[in-house]
């Protein structure tokens, strides 16, 4: 695997200030695969400075050519598609046909969601006698993880860009060779030097330094609900707009009415994708009582099927938090209905596709993100019950409801306290708004919502 030496920073790969590296590894047989700079407080800063020095000059840029910069990137990406699934699948581990249609399929509708959104959307308007601007909220310091390594970048770094914004951007240590790819795609699009820049490193060292640095003006952070909340204190403190993708523990209600086989499949295909590391993945599926076993029943046949198939997690540490966490749900008495601690390979970071039955809503398997293939199902006697399991996580951000009526699943829908409802299994749309209530965050990416984000006002009275 191709990996550079420096950093991309004011438009051109810069050696990195240290000599430290970071080993990355393929999660499939746990060879390193390639070795990135780790990026300390001294790369941070040039980045910042490189993006500060860039941004008044972006920000004055007409949105119809920032538009066209994008609709660039979007073409790279598009042309580049092959080596992105590549990369991803290398160093994530997940098979190469979702690689091509998710990990770089899916950045490539964001991206083009945002070159027309650039083109089209209303930075100014009038309010009675008031004009209102919106404008670009200045450096953006953008933070992610490595679960959909391009996704997660693109989702912040495109609507920044539209917005007039500069970035900075610390990818995950464990897929840092998919974000030097995308900084290869920024280059090749022709986008002005400083509008993006890369620094890869550690979380609590460039991360950290990137969440605190004095000259960015909106850190935009997706991971672990932990360190969100650190990353939240620190913006709180300096007065410094933040936003915050964190985790979830989303449930999968099956009202009594609802086609229960389709559920149940498409239920534990959620689950599965991508090895359990979505962080809107419903892990909790709601069955009501007469249905109960019969789901039971069909979830762990459905989970069989996969095997190995699904791919290994990202890493060692991954694999033995999930490890710990299955045998948690063993020790506090859910039912193990289809995997378990068993790996269905010698090599790599392999867990069996896992479903526990019995699970109770306390239980720390149903509370607690495991991000890995794991499955809990619970049992309800009536609908107040389902909403009140439903919404009884601190966590809020997906989630799903089926039923035979459309309109009896968005009468539930309404009563969840979350960010965002599939009914009957409805397709992921780009434009819609993502984000959590609760605990899974603060703010929204996707489509013009996405793109406020990194808008902030001006009223001028006439
Ligand atoms: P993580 O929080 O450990 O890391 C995420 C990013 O933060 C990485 O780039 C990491 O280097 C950086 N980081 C770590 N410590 C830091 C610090 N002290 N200061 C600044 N940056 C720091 O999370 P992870 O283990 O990489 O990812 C898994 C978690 O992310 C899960 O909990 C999952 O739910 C969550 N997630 C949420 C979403 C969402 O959209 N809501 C999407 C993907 C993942």
């Amino acid at each position: 695997m191709k990996a550079h030496h420096g950093m991309y920073i004011g438009g051109e790969w810069r050696p990195a200030a240290g000599a430290d590296t970071i080993e990355v590894v393929n999660p499939v047989d746990e060879q390193v695969i390639g070795r990135v700079p780790a990026g300390t407080a001294a790369d941070v800063d040039h980045a910042v400075r490189a993006a500060r020095a860039a941004f008044p000059g972006w920000a004055a840029t007409p949105p119809a050519e920032r538009a066209a910069k994008l609709a660039a990137l979007r073409d790279v990406l598009v042309a580049r598609k092959e080596e992105i699934a590549e990369t991803v699948t290398a160093e994530l581990g997940s098979p190469l046909p979702f690689s091509q249609a998710v990990h770089a399929g899916v950045p490539v509708l964001v991206a083009g969601s945002y070159a027309e959104l650039a083109a089209t959307y209303a930075f100014e308007e009038k309010v009675g006698n008031s004009t209102v601007y919106h404008e670009p909220v200045g450096v953006v310091g953008a933070i992610t993880p490595w679960n959909y390594p391009l996704h997660q970048i693109v989702a912040k770094v495109a609507p920044a860009l539209a917005a007039g914004c500069t970035v900075v951007l610390k990818p995950a240590e464990d897929t840092p060779l998919t974000a030097q790819l995308f900084a290869e795609a920024v280059a090749e699009a022709d986008l002005p030097a400083g509008v993006f820049n890369l620094v890869t490193g550690l979380g609590p060292v460039a991360g950290q330094a990137l969440a605190e640095h004095p000259d960015v003006d909106l850190v935009s952070f997706t991971g672990s609900t932990a360190v969100g909340r650190r990353i939240g204190g620190t913006a709180g403190a300096a007065v410094k707009r933040v936003a915050l993708e964190l985790g979830g523990k989303s449930a999968n209600v099956i009202l009594p009415s609802a086609d229960l086989a389709k559920a149940v499949n498409v239920g534990v295909a959620n689950v599965m994708s991508n090895s359990g590391q979505t962080c809107s993945a419903w892990t909790r599926m709601l069955v009501h009582t007469s249905q109960y076993e019969g789901a039971v029943g069909l979830a762990a046949a459905a989970a069989a099927k996969y095997g190995d198939r699904i791919g290994p997690v990202v890493s060692a540490k991954q694999r033995s938090r999930v490890r710990s966490y299955i045998e948690k749900g063993v020790a506090e008495g859910a039912r193990l209905v289809a995997g378990g601690l068993e790996s269905p390979r010698e090599h790599g970071y392999f867990i069996s596709p896992t479903v526990f039955a019995d699970v109770t809503p306390d239980m720390t398997i149903a509370q607690e993100e495991i991000f890995g293939p794991v499955l809990s199902i619970i049992r309800y006697e009536d609908e107040e019950e389902a909403v009140r399991i439903a919404n009884g996580t601190v966590y809020g951000l997906a989630g799903a409801v089926w039923a035979a009526e459309e309109a009896e699943a968005v009468a539930f829908a309404r009563r969840l306290d979350t960010g965002q409802v599939d009914i009957n299994g409805g397709r992921f749309n780009p434009l819609a708004p993502f984000g959590g209530y609760k605990q899974s965050g603060v703010g929204r990416e996707l489509g013009s919502h996405g793109l406020s984000e990194y808008l902030q006002t001006k009223s001028l009275q006439f």
